[in-house]
């Protein structure tokens, strides 16, 4: 362990500050090893296992940041109450496979005078949660680029729960070329269909109780897309009236779009993502299907 490293877990390493960082992942790349990287804000759960497992499986070195990223956060939401369990994570993240957590402190990581953002503009970043979150993707793109240069990973991996980001960071890979692989993987969800997410655990009983209708939803005009639905405003209307039947929720948008541009469509063919958004009380959950016809 080097003396600017913070600490050491089952031989996974434990690195907070950015010099040590950049001094470890040089000494792995000029030993020849490959990084594989999976940007998380920690409250790690099989979501997040299953990427750093495939991290694992593809590469001889892996990191896992852990980062509550101010940025993209808005005024109002839940930075503050975001759930954070570092000793928790470490075991977790450890037991999966990760050799090093970077885990950097915001004054850190945005010095007082910080000024550089970066921002996908367009379409990717303008329905969906673009539009409910104004500024949250520029906080993404804005995180991942310094971290992407810190890393300097050869392969990541994200979550296909966050459908949106993932189309965003991979327009940002492409349009800054970078040259770093970028892999989706699927949703991992409770038994009762519920995507996993750190955000669960704001849910109350009853509200965990209902909060399966979201996935529901999806799966039932799936069927029906599936026997030749094509008209997506029916679609919406059916997922719709389901979810506003469960007491306590709010919608906050219903989406087709289509899987390139991300643009609204209303005749369902070819690629086409079925996302929505959901508040239960003040907790907002998200999930999505794709799908080809
Ligand atoms: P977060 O910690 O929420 O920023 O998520 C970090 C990464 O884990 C992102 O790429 C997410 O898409 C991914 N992720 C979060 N939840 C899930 C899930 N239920 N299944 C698969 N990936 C997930």
């Amino acid at each position: 362990m080097s003396a600017r490293n913070e600490g050491c877990v089952n031989n996974m390493e434990l690195v907070r500050d950015l010099a040590a960082l950049r001094e470890k992942v040089d000494t792995i790349r000029q030993q020849g090893k490959e990084i594989g990287f999976v940007p998380t804000m920690g409250f790690l759960h099989e979501g997040h296992l299953s990427l750093i497992r495939t991290a694992r499986a593809q590469n001889a070195f892996v990191v896992v940041s852990i980062f509550v990223n101010p940025l993209q956060f808005g005024a109002g939401e839940d930075y503050e109450e975001y759930p954070r369990d570092l000793e928790q994570d470490s075991l977790l993240a450890g037991e999966a496979g990760c050799d090093l957590i970077f885990y950097p402190a915001v004054r850190n990581f945005y010095p007082p005078g910080y000024a550089t953002f970066v921002e996908v503009q367009g379409s990717l970043t303008e329905g969906l949660c673009g539009a409910a979150r104004p500024g949250h993707f520029r906080g993404v793109t804005t995180v991942l680029v310094k971290l992407f240069n810190l890393v300097t990973p050869h392969r990541t991996y994200f979550g296909q729960k966050d459908a949106q980001q993932c189309l965003v960071v991979k327009k940002m890979l492409k349009d800054l070329n970078y040259n770093i692989q970028f892999n989706i993987m699927p949703t991992v969800r409770e038994p009762d269909g519920l995507a996993m997410s750190s955000r669960n655990k704001y849910l109350t009983p009853p509200q965990r109780a209902n909060a399966p209708v979201l996935y529901q939803s999806l799966q039932q005009v799936e069927v029906l897309i599936r026997n030749g639905e094509r008209d997506g405003e029916a679609v919406k209307d059916t997922m719709r009236s389901n979810i506003a039947s469960v007491p306590g929720t709010e919608i906050d948008y219903i989406e087709i779009m289509d899987v390139d541009e991300l643009k609204p469509i209303s005749r369902l063919a070819g690629s086409f993502l079925i996302a929505l958004a959901v508040r239960f009380g003040s907790t907002r959950l998200i999930d999505n299907i794709i799908m080809e016809v």
